[in-house]
């Protein structure tokens, strides 16, 4: 399918920016712009604005059955659409087109959980304390329109963790989009409009994010903020917001631990947190980073890691036999040779990796250090790239202490095949998702989300409805 030019998608309508802006979009594998993305301007997001209020007025009143109905339409153009959606993501992002595929299909999961979990908003009935004829109703409704900030790294499941639960619950949206990605987003907002969503209920914006976010999250008309980034760019937002009083969810960066144990199954441990590390080429807030190893096995962990790694097929996503793509944009190529000097003068083996890859495109070789020294960089702030650091570690105490140490509290994983150490693990690593034994598997029906800098609120499960929700207290007298 040939790359196509993105418009903003306003008050129902595929429009070019009024003023006629538009950014370059660039293939990272090549470097090559591929096409362009309407710019908004403040009178584009006006329009935008009156919209979703005219949107939130018609959808919130939609029973859950008719919104579920939409919601499973558009789920089902998805999967019908996939194939071609997934060539606009790779050209776009340059992830492995069955990694492109695999994230529309699950998008369509996400929707069809959210549309049945949308039946059950309930409110309660409170018994009054004197008067049977009072009705005490504890009532939620939606929370009101909603300005949604999404980034590059999974340009349609960003979105749909978003609207999945934010439609489900009655609320409009103005999603503002990845402008290096805008192709598979607009694809997915496309899906809603031809399944038959209301005019309103869904915008899609692109454009300068700082003007964007700063105009929409001071507008009266916006209730709620949700935002998926970087931790600086969420306290950013989430203060903005704070002063506007409107209410967050921020889903924010990682550095995820991995905590090897002596007893672990240590081939496991590779398979499942080497695949998840050079996934999408650790461009993944849940990707493992630190890789905190018994130093019984780490020698075995980490030649094992760095052949897994080595053997890898890095390539431009739209090969058949790739397995990782190139990083989303130049600047991820910049913070890797950073990483990697960082570590190597501080005293890190590079096992396997630490170049760029050719001249062309934004590629970088996977790469294993090990011996990573506490200060340096890698073991401080997120790579979001294909870098793992090692460690060893002599007791667990030691390190769960070190998996704790960050300000990070997103993702973590262990692998042991003791239930006690387990059990310790479960109770004491600060993350918000923890895998034992098991790659991670992000769900719907799973709550998705960080502590501590990592953000707050979940993307997943019942509680992740609860966020677009109000929760209001009515009392009728029958008098
Ligand atoms: P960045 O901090 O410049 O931007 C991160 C995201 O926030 C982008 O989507 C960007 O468009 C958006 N953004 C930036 N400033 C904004 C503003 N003022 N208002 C609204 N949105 C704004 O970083 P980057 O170079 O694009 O990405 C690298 C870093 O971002 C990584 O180190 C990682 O921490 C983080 N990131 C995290 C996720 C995630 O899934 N949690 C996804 C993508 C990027």
């Amino acid at each position: 399918m040939a790359y196509l030019d993105t418009q903003l998608f306003l008050g129902g309508e595929w429009r070019d920016a009024i003023d006629g802006r538009s950014l370059s979009v660039r293939n990272p594998a090549t470097g090559q712009e591929i096409g362009r993305v309407a710019h908004a301007g403040r009178s584009d997001l006006d329009i935008a604005l009156a919209a979703a209020q005219r949107g939130f007025e018609t959808w919130r009143d939609f029973m859950p059955a008719q919104r579920s109905k939409i919601m499973r339409a558009a789920a089902a153009l998805l999967r019908e659409r996939a194939g071609d959606i997934a060539l606009l993501l790779t050209q776009e992002q340059g992830k492995p087109l069955a990694e492109a595929r695999g994230e529309t299909l699950a998008a369509a999961d996400i929707i069809e959980w959210f549309a049945e979990e949308g039946f059950r908003v309930y409110g309660r009935l409170v018994p009054h304390r004197s008067n049977p004829a009072v009705r005490q109703m504890v009532i939620k409704d939606p929370a009101g329109p909603v300005a949604a900030f999404t980034p590059w790294n999974f340009p349609i499941n960003q979105i749909v963790r978003k609207i999945g639960a934010g439609l489900a619950a009655g609320c409009s949206m103005i999603v503002k989009a990845p402008e290096e990605t805008p192709a598979s987003p607009a694809a997915l907002i496309r899906a809603f409009q031809d399944a038959g969503l209301p005019e309103g209920v869904l915008g899609l914006v692109f454009g300068n994010p700082a003007e964007i976010s700063e105009y929409l999250i001071a507008s009266p008309v916006i209730r709620k903020i949700t935002f998926t980034g970087s931790t600086p760019v969420g306290k950013l937002l989430a203060g903005m917001a704070g002063q506007h009083m409107k209410r967050v969810s921020m889903e924010l960066g990682g550095h995820a631990p991995v905590i090897v144990c002596a007893d672990a199954d240590v081939a496991l441990a590779v398979k499942s947190a080497g695949a998840a590390k050079f996934r999408n080429a650790g461009q993944v807030c849940i990707s493992p980073t630190r890789f905190l190893v018994h130093r019984s096995v780490k020698q075995e962990f980490a030649a094992a890691l760095a052949d897994l790694a080595r053997g890898l097929k890095v390539g431009h996503g739209l090969a058949e036999d790739t397995q990782m793509g190139p990083l989303a944009n130049p600047r991820r190529l910049a913070a890797m040779a950073e990483f990697q000097q960082d570590a190597v003068e501080r005293g890190a083996t590079v096992l396997t990796g630490g170049e760029r890859i050719g001249a062309e495109g934004n590629f970088w070789e996977p790469t294993v250090l090990t011996d990573v020294p506490l200060d340096a960089k890698l073991f401080n702030e997120e790579p979001f790239g294909p870098v793992a650091g090692i460690r060893g570690f002599d007791r667990l105490e030691e390190a769960i202490a070190e998996a704790n140490r960050l300000s990070y509290g997103l993702a973590g994983y262990a692998f042991t095949r003791s239930l006690a150490s387990a059990d310790l693990l479960a109770r004491r690593v600060e993350v918000g998702m923890l895998w034992v034994n098991t790659p991670a598997a992000g769900s719907a029906e799973l709550p998705f989300g960080g502590l501590k800098d990592s953000g707050y609120g979940t993307e997943g499960g019942p509680e992740a409805l609860e966020a677009y929700l109000n929760t209001r207290a009515v009392v009728i007298a029958n008098s």
